[in-house]
């Protein structure tokens, strides 16, 4: 299904199915079993993302980045998110939002973090707003030319080591982003609880305390700290849809092949009717999902409306994530109890694909969206076919 791709689209999926097959599908037991790949194995990953053209996807040429079009955006997330343990992480795509900074911040934080050299977190979570994230409570108080911070985040990926953090706070009420530098005082790693992926980095609680910042580090402004987000929230869902197709993908393809080789009461189980028809709704689901995902991409490469293009990525998401849930779990089915062995890639997709249905906003919150949309402007954005 290339759906009218150009030669360049297509030299793109080449590229990033080129790169997993080499560079991530090979090191997926090794973090799976050891919780961390090897520092020559990851620096050969991380030059390799460069020499295949995959670095900052996501980011203009101008400032080091790939300047690739939402569609191939999806494309490459698609080929680089069927690897397992997320190690699709290693092909950086810096915060959207850094774009926005002001040319010295581009030039310390969104430059480096284009080629690689530096790594960022996004902390936003906290105990008691996840789903609510309009909920943050961290507080950061002007005094001087300076901020004072305080607060607790939660769950937020590499914080414990990127070299810088985006931190959702409220500054008089008003939501805020800050960039902090790694090391800053009082940006403290509580506690690093174990999740179910093995993505060689942490996930951590954070105590923030009495932490102080230039008020040069703001991103954006006061009270910008929802509006710079929108766009974030719109590339996620989508990162994450495209993902789940490519879990989808790797796991009914490795499904169909063990259907052929197994035997089973003197035949392929394939020939049962019971697994064919679970590979027809695991290949309909795929089609479905995909179908939906590079449409609306191929539309905001065309000038979709933005609010419309945000209101879209919620269906995306919450679609393509459920149903790669339930492609990888059927996968799981045919394999028996071999798709239950840490070492087949589908017992690691089980642990993954669970994942893209909670963060980014969970099903429920993604449906929420969808709803309000449908009460305010109708059905027509969903389906409408203009
Ligand atoms: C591995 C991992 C990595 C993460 N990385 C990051 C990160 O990098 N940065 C970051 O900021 N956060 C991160 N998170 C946090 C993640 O974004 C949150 O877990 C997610 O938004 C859900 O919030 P919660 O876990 O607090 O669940 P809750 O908000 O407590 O939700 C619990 C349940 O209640 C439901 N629910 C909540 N509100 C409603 C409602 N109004 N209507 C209906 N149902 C509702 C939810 O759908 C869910 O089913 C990460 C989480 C994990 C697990």
């Amino acid at each position: 299904m290339d759906a009218g791709w150009s030669k360049d689209d297509l030299d793109v999926r080449a590229r990033a199915r080129e790169f997993t097959a080499r560079f991530l599908y090979p090191y997926e037991e090794e973090l799976d079993e050891a919780e961390a790949v090897n520092p020559e194995t990851e620096a050969a990953i991380c030059q390799a993302v460069r020499d295949y053209g995959l670095n900052a996807i996501n980011h203009a040429r101008t400032f080091g980045g790939q300047e690739m079009t939402i569609l191939q955006q999806c494309i490459v997330n698609e080929e680089v998110g069927s690897a397992t343990n997320a190690l699709w992480g290693r092909v950086w795509q810096p915060p959207i939002c850094l774009k926005d900074g002001t040319p010295e911040q581009i030039e310390k934080y969104l430059i480096p973090a284009c080629r690689g050299d530096i790594t960022t977190s996004f902390c936003t979570s906290e105990p008691t707003a996840g789903s609510d994230a309009g909920g943050v409570k961290t507080a950061a108080v002007a005094q001087g030319n300076q901020y004072v911070i305080n607060g607790e985040k939660c769950f937020a990926s590499n914080a414990e080591r990127a070299d810088v953090n985006l931190l959702t706070t409220v500054v008089e009420g008003r939501p805020t982003l800050f960039l902090i530098d790694k090391g800053t005082p009082g940006f403290n790693v509580r506690r690093l609880p174990r999740f179910a992926q093995r993505s060689g980095h942490g996930h951590p609680e954070l105590d923030i305390v009495d932490m102080k910042v230039p008020a040069t580090q703001m991103l954006g402004g006061v009270g910008m700290g929802y509006e710079l987000t929108k766009d974030w929230f719109v590339e996620a869902r989508l990162a994450i849809a495209a993902r789940s197709i490519g879990m989808a993908v790797r796991a009914s393809e490795l499904a169909l092949a063990w259907s052929r080789e197994r035997v089973q009461f003197g035949q392929a189980i394939i020939g049962f009717q019971a697994v064919e028809f679970m590979l027809a709704e695991m290949a309909t689901d795929i089609m479905a999902g995909k179908s939906m995902l590079y449409r609306v991409a191929s539309e905001i490469d065309h000038g979709l409306d933005r609010k419309v293009a945000h209101a879209k990525a919620s269906a995306i998401k919450l679609f393509c994530s459920e149903a790669g849930f339930r492609v990888v779990d059927k996968a799981v089915q045919i394999f028996g109890g071999r798709g239950t062995m840490c070492e087949n890639p589908v017992e690691r997709l089980t642990r993954d694909i669970r994942l893209e249905r909670i963060w980014e906003g969970t099903s429920e919150i993604q449906k929420m969206v969808i709803g309000g949309q449908i009460r305010k402007r109708g059905l027509d954005m969903y389906t409408g076919w203009d």
